[in-house]
């Protein structure tokens, strides 16, 4: 890879589309960082920190957090020693403003950009696949009550925890929220990646292997060292 970078990629597409699940495979094959800022919005409104008090309400809308929180929170992110050998964003960026300040972060840091990778899914499926997803409370393995269920149902497949937890954003009418601030405020960074020829995209509808196959055959058709695990 070129200089002053690792792999750095970017996950696109709207919730749901399985950016989170590829994203720890892709953490798990190349030892690079997930960076998801849903997830790290939602230890903020854990903690009840500043910045998850304001953005908790918005969050329970689907709405979007203002883009200079999550700029702001981001660039802290990346300056982190772990991105050096790379990244994967999950979730950021979400609004042209935010993929230009990434631009710019990129620029400071000495960093490039390797690819911008879509997912792209029918909203019909988005929204039975959100309905379903729960997690594992110990260890963070995902599930779906259809798609993905415990080998041993109550016991997770991973470490056999066996308390799980649902996003409170991962109704119906939040999901319908979310869907819409995709569309109107996410899906224009497509043309934006696109005009930089950095944007792949991949059949986010196939089953969780495919779509992996999929991401490793862009990022073999990347050149350079693609380091995997
Ligand atoms: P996610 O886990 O990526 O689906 O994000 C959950 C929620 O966190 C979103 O619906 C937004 O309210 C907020 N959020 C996460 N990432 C961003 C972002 N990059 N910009 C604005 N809001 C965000």
């Amino acid at each position: 890879m070129a200089a002053g970078g690792g792999l750095n990629l970017i996950l696109l597409g709207p919730p749901g589309a399985g950016k989170g699940t590829q994203a720890k495979r892709l953490e798990e094959q190349h030892g690079i960082a997930q960076i998801s800022t849903g997830d790290m919005l939602r230890s903020e409104v854990a903690a009840g920190s500043a910045i998850g008090r304001k953005a908790k309400a918005i969050m329970a809308a689907g709405e979007l957090v203002p883009d200079e929180i999550i700029i702001a929170m981001l660039s802290a992110r990346i300056a982190r020693p772990d991105c050096t050998s790379g990244f994967i964003l999950d979730g950021f960026p979400r609004t042209v403003p935010q993929a230009e300040a990434l631009d710019v972060m990129l620029g400071e840091h000495g960093l490039t950009l390797s690819a911008v990778i879509e997912l792209k899914v029918d909203d019909a499926a988005l929204i039975e696949r959100i309905a379903g997803r729960f997690t594992c409370a110990t260890c963070g393995a995902g599930y779906h009550d259809v798609f993905k269920p415990p080998k041993i149902p109550g016991h997770c497949d991973v470490c056999g925890g066996t308390a799980f937890t649902r996003r409170a954003d991962d109704n119906r009418e939040t999901v319908t929220a979310r869907l819409a601030a995709y569309h109107r405020q996410t899906a224009p960074i497509l043309p934006y990646y696109a005009a930089q020829e950095r944007l792949h995209s991949v059949d986010g509808m196939a089953g969780i292997e495919d779509v992996t196959a999929a991401v490793e055959r862009v990022l073999d058709g990347l050149g350079g060292d693609v380091t995997k695990k």
